[in-house]
């Protein structure tokens, strides 16, 4: 059966990079994201290798108007990096990068994943504010904001951001920067993939490591309580230097663990001081004193170690379910909603992390870019997991339920931790303010709504 229409043709007579069509060998294993439980079959995966691929690429939706996802890492919770029918527009093989050492910038192209970004900062001691796992791609996670274990010392991923190349949906390569296309750099730093395709990013590096003093310190899980409310006070006065994570979860069957722990239900504090490794083992030191850890693996490491802690947790393949919320403050409800959700996990791959922000994300002004929390305190994250469809239904309503519990409390929410909410969660992710802005902006630069596959902003 052909699936080569006269326009595909068309497309492949303009197109450098490979075209993988349903029935080519590779076409199931390209068509796969991160998450499991999303199974779409896009018309074509035009893997694209320049900007001229990308116009090509955008020329072809346009000429036949089916749907265009964009996908970087896809990494995306709910998917929004594939579709059904439409062209799949495929940055992988987009993996240039430059560091420039003296002038502490680099240059990343749209296919690069994070553990391929610091592999590169890291050879000269350097890095940018990313996210905790090394193969999430590098650009969906900066259009949204983007947060790691920098964070609270040199801000988020888009505060670190110093310029963009971009396709719009007509095909015209801009570039934004504070300079030039002022009003699309403000709103490609948050509003995700609305206003077009990047194909490259210039960010500002700070050195870091290459050895920092991180990694987990476990208690068991019926600490919780206990904990959460000596961290809310122990966190009021941390250095910026020190970004921390609070995470409930049976403990990984993985090799850097004794065996005979694996399973046991725990309550993690992780630890990254961007700093000298003394003063970090200082700082960190009265949280180890709370009561004694029933493992501590915070102690000092290579920086590319510490992101990559994760990757074994969060692999490819698993089907996952994500419900996300932002609160001000630990308070003694929140406290109590924590622990409670920790307690009711019931799958040995679900978990759940609460971020601690603040520090410099917390110091650029809430309208300098279009992400939307500046002024959260915490950011909590359940994720329901399971290795395929067995059990999955479970592990949702996990995630589900722990939302609801934790919506009284709630301040907003991180637009890449939200799957498909609906506009009125987009609007509560910008904060209305924000969100007119971003509209008018749509109404500008995609009048369209070509690029719809995302947490979607509307034009007026
Ligand atoms: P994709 O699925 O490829 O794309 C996501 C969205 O961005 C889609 O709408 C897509 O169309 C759009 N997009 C992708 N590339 C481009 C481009 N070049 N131009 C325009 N639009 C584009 N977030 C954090 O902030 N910090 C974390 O620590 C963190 N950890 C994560 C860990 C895991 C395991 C996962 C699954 C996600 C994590 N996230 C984190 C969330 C992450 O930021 C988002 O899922 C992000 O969208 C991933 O980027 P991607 O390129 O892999 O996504």
């Amino acid at each position: 059966m052909s699936t080569i229409t006269p326009e595909i043709q068309a497309l492949g007579e303009d197109f450098r990079g490979e075209l993988v069509h349903p029935g080519e060998p590779s076409y199931d294993e390209l068509r796969k994201v991160w998450n499991g439980s999303i199974d779409r079959r896009p018309g074509v995966i035009a893997r694209c290798t320049g900007v001229a691929d990308i116009r090509a690429a955008l020329a072809y939706a346009r000429r036949t108007g089916g749907p265009v996802a964009v996908r970087g890492g896809g990494h995306s919770f709910p998917g929004h990096s594939t579709c059904d029918g439409g062209v799949l527009l495929d940055l992988a093989p987009l993996k240039g990068i430059r560091v420039d050492p003296v002038r502490r910038t680099a240059r990343a192209q749209a296919g690069v994943l994070l553990g391929e970004l610091d592999r590169e900062t890291q050879a000269f001691g350097l890095a940018t504010p990313a996210g905790i796992v090394t193969h999430t791609g590098l650009a969906g996670l900066t259009l949204g904001g983007g947060i790691g274990w920098l964070m609270r010392k040199y801000g988020l991923t888009i505060d670190n951001l110093l310029s963009v190349d971009l396709v719009t949906a007509k095909g015209e390569l801009l570039t934004a920067s504070e300079d030039v296309n002022a009003d699309l750099f403000w709103g490609i730093r948050g509003g995700g993939g609305n206003f077009g395709i990047v194909t490259e990013f210039e960010f500002r590096l700070h050195p870091v490591g290459p050895i920092v003093y991180a990694g987990p310190i476990m208690w068991p899980m019926t600490e919780s309580p206990r904990l959460l409310r000596f961290y809310r006070e122990w966190i009021t006065d941390i250095p910026d230097e020190l970004t921390t994570a609070v995470m409930h979860r049976w403990i990984p069957a993985v090799p850097t663990i004794p065996s005979e722990l694996h399973g046991v239900p725990v309550v993690v504090v992780l630890a990254c001081y961007a700093g000298s490794i003394e003063v970090g083992e200082r700082v960190v030191a009265p949280l180890k004193a709370f009561a004694p850890p029933l493992l501590d693996l915070c102690a000092p490491k290579p920086f590319v170690d510490l992101q990559a802690m994760f990757d074994l947790s969060f692999p490819h393949g698993r089907w996952y379910y994500m419900r996300s919320s932002d609160v001000a403050e630990l308070t003694d409800d929140v406290v109590d909603v924590a622990a409670a959700r920790g307690l009711a996990i019931n799958g040995p791959l679900t978990s759940y992390p609460i971020f601690h922000l603040g520090g410099a994300i917390s110091r650029v002004p809430a309208d300098a870019t279009a992400y939307g929390g500046r002024a959260s305190g915490h950011t909590f994250n359940f994720v329901g997991s399971t290795y395929g469809p067995e059990g999955f239904e479970e592990q949702r309503q996990w995630a589900r339920d722990s939302w609801q519990a934790l919506e009284p409390h709630q301040s907003g929410v991180y637009v890449n931790f939200l799957t498909d909410e609906g506009t009125g969660r987009i609007r509560d992710a910008y904060g209305a303010p924000t969100y007119d802005r971003l509209q008018a902006l749509k109404q500008k630069y995609d009048p369209n709504n070509l690029f719809h596959l995302n947490q979607n902003i509307p034009p007026h």
